[in-house]
């Protein structure tokens, strides 16, 4: 028998749904929804106001679960990343960046949690730990819900802004992503706004008109790190499939209709993408999709041959990026003491388990 669905992964319409079949109304699903969020109540037992049957009719139906939490590692920097065993013993690494910031001439911290969609990636770039060891498989909303939950146990703070940046491609795994993204934007959810969510893509064309088409004002990043498919097709298998021909429409595609633009992630990896005619191939793309750029100097994972270049060539390729005018900032990736590059520690944890070295 497989086990009662989660209360936590439950979008507002999925619990109306279901107490509505079975006889209740619009505002039992509201009461239900906010013993789980507000007052993040633990068992069906707690929600005082509701009558027996129903705490029964639920307690039938789902279950509440947190993952365990493994390993917790503290970097200098304040960022700690956090690994958690699924009930299938896979494992899954999630990071929390605190960061002070001042908006509207105010005060206040933010705490950004990068969250993995799958369990490893089927992707398989050839410069990342998530996609050395392949896809095993994709992460339930549950379990993508259950990586916020255990990050605020952990900050004691709630989280306010999250990054699919972890393991996985978010965009291959569309339905539990978009009812994850439901239950994260509600206001009888996390509620945190959707300019607080940022997806990030290796360039899934057929994941990007899906996401197209979602109503919310989600900010994409895109895992561009080469600007012609001569490079790409080098180090991302994935252009082979989607070329820059097909991923910059779509992306034209995805920015119509609202007012956004993405952001353009793009590593360094020394004497593979990182010369001046690079960063003019670059600065062309950014242009026509009216698009800022992140400079990520490459982070290196034990077992790849890539390198990170010298300080000085890292700055004169974004010099040259800004000189062309396009918004552009170089992000030493935090946490790079804590291999906190995606996918890293639980590589290292699983060839742990199986005495292996990477491929
Ligand atoms: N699959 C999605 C989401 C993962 S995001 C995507 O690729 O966009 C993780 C980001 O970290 C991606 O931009 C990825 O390319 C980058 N990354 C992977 N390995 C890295 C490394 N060793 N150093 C720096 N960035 C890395
Ligand atoms: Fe997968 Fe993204 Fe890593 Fe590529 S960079 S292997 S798409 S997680």
């Amino acid at each position: 028998m497989s086990p009662l669905p989660l209360i936590t992964a439950q979008t507002e319409e999925k619990l109306l749904a279901f107490l509505t079949e079975h006889g209740h109304t619009k505002f039992r699903a509201q009461q239900v929804l906010d013993w789980v969020w507000r007052k993040r109540v633990t068992t069906f037992d707690a929600m005082s106001n509701l009558p027996p049957a129903l705490k029964n009719l639920l307690a039938e139906h789902f279950r509440f679960h947190t993952p365990e939490i493994v390993e917790i590692h503290g970097s200098a920097d304040t960022t700690r990343k956090f690994l958690t065993k699924m009930e299938d013993g896979s494992l899954v690494e999630s990071v929390i960046i605190p960061a002070a910031v001042a908006e509207n001439g105010e005060k206040s911290e933010r705490v950004t949690l990068c969250v993995s969609s799958q369990v490893g990636c089927a992707f398989g770039c050839k410069f990342c730990a998530s996609g050395l060891l392949g896809l095993k498989r994709h992460l339930t909303t549950g379990e993508i819900i259950g990586q916020i939950l255990s990050a605020e146990t952990i900050a004691e703070k709630r989280v306010n802004n999250i990054v699919f940046m972890g393991m996985g491609e978010p965009l291959s795994n569309f339905d539990n992503l978009a009812d994850a993204l439901e239950i994260i934007t509600s206001h009888r959810g996390l509620e945190i706004g959707a300019r607080h969510i940022t997806i990030s893509t290796s360039g899934f064309v057929p994941g990007l008109k899906k996401l197209a088409a979602y109503p919310r004002q989600i900010r994409l990043a895109v895992s561009l790190h080469g600007a012609t498919d001569e490079v790409r097709d080098q180090i991302m298998p994935v252009n082979k499939k989607w070329p820059l021909s097909q991923l910059i429409p779509a992306l034209e595609e995805w920015s119509r209709g609202r007012n956004q633009m993405p952001t353009l992630e793009y590593i360094l990896i020394r004497d593979i993408n990182d010369s001046p005619k690079d960063a003019s191939h670059l600065v062309r793309i950014a242009k026509r999709l009216h698009a800022k750029v992140n400079l990520i100097p490459y982070n290196t994972v034990e077992g790849l041959p890539w390198k990170r270049p010298t300080e000085e060539r890292c700055r004169s390729f974004r010099d040259a990026v800004h000189k062309a005018r396009i918004p552009v900032t170089m992000r030493y990736e935090k946490g790079h003491d804590i291999n906190a590059a995606c996918g890293q520690l639980r590589l290292r944890k699983e060839q742990e388990k199986n005495g292996s070295t990477p491929r």
